[in-house]
């Protein structure tokens, strides 16, 4: 491949950027499976790599909000050609063909360098360095947490007081996470039991952790009470009925995770309605993150390190070192179990 350059992007917005960690997630393990994203035109492979850190190397002529040595992240989508497009909310787009680096017909992070407009490279504070790499996935639970209040504004006076998330993964803690620094009661419900490393990390941030092997989400809700937002990132569509019933009157539950699968359940479709159309619920999905909400993870970033120290830094769990080492990573992505990020570190 031609090495990235300035002059790979008009009007002088070019920045030149040298990758430090890219992290790796499940969208990389259905790519690396076939089961889903697509190679740039006039490729045959793809670029992987859509969660980057990077170090600016060199500016256009018309770049004033960055120089030489910032550090920086790089959004995912590129705008299509929707009104949502055309209004910097490409997360919201109605194009059926989306692009996004390192998934979807354009090549992503895990390289030496990429070169990107200035337009959608965000500058993260010397202070979070050693967490940058997260801000990617926690862009996707800003999204989708930010959605929930936006709607949530019909109600006029709605305050969330007890939240449940579902999954306990990455975007599962920084949802938790993300609740937390917004005052709201967490319940953090996972598979494994008790204790282990996400349970702890829930529990330091104020949240409660459930294994949903000792008890289902709807049958905790009925017993300890409705959730005014669920939260779910579990990867595993059909707790997403069991979420339906554990949701309190007016609330809304948020869906993150995508199912590339065809997965099929047999539902109780009569009182899940009954009791949606009742309490006046909401359900949201939610997919990618626009600029502004890689801005709010910076800031949320920089919130939790002064409420909760070096918490961000424990969910790097896998370093993988140097790029040549892309069959460690994937492995790692593929077979560990007590991983939470994975990721390659190109240079510390
Ligand atoms: C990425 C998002 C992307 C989504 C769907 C996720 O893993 O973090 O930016 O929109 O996959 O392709
Ligand atoms: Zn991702």
């Amino acid at each position: 491949m031609d090495e990235p350059s300035l002059a790979d992007v008009p009007d002088g917005r070019g920045v030149l950027v040298k990758v430090l960690r890219v992290g790796v997630d499940g969208t990389d393990k259905e790519i690396n499976n076939a089961d889903y994203g697509a190679a740039p035109a006039g490729f045959d492979f793809l670029v992987t790599g859509h969660e980057g850190f990077g170090v600016v190397e060199d500016v256009g002529a018309n770049v004033h909000e960055l120089k030489k040595g910032d550090f920086v992240v790089a959004t995912v989508r590129r705008p299509g050609g929707s009104i949502y497009d055309l209004i910097g909310m490409s997360d919201m787009t109605t194009d059926d063909t989306y692009y996004e680096r390192g998934i979807n017909l354009l090549h992503g992070y895990l390289a030496e360098y990429y070169a990107d407009s200035a337009d959608f490279i965000v500058k993260i504070p010397a202070g979070l360095k050693d967490v940058g790499v997260l801000l990617e996935p926690l862009t996707v639970v800003q999204k989708g947490i930010t959605q929930a209040f936006e709607i949530q504004r019909r109600l006029r006076v709605w305050k969330p007081k007890r939240a449940a998330v579902l999954g306990a993964g990455t975007i599962g803690l920084l949802a938790a996470l993300t609740l937390r620094l917004r005052g709201v009661e967490v319940v953090t419900f996972g598979l494994t039991k008790k204790p282990y490393l996400n349970s702890e990390l829930a529990e330091a941030i104020g949240a409660e952790y459930i294994s949903t092997a000792e008890i289902p989400v709807h049958e905790y809700a009925a017993q300890y009470g409705a959730f005014d937002l669920i939260f779910e990132a579990t990867g595993y569509s059909p707790i997403v009925f069991d979420a339906m019933q554990a949701l309190a009157k007016n609330g809304v539950l948020v869906l993150s995770s995508v199912t590339g699968g065809d997965r099929k359940v047999e539902v109780p479709a009569d009182k899940l309605n009954l009791e949606f159309v009742l309490g006046n619920k909401v359900m949201v999905g939610t997919v990618n993150a626009n600029r502004e909400y890689f801005e709010s993870g910076v800031r949320d970033m920089s919130a939790a390190a002064v409420a909760y120290g070096n918490w961000l830094s424990r969910l790097l769990t896998h370093p993988v070192k140097g790029l040549e080492n892309y069959k460690q990573l994937f492995d790692l992505l593929v077979n560990s179990k007590d991983s939470i990020k994975i990721y390659c570190e190109l240079e510390s």
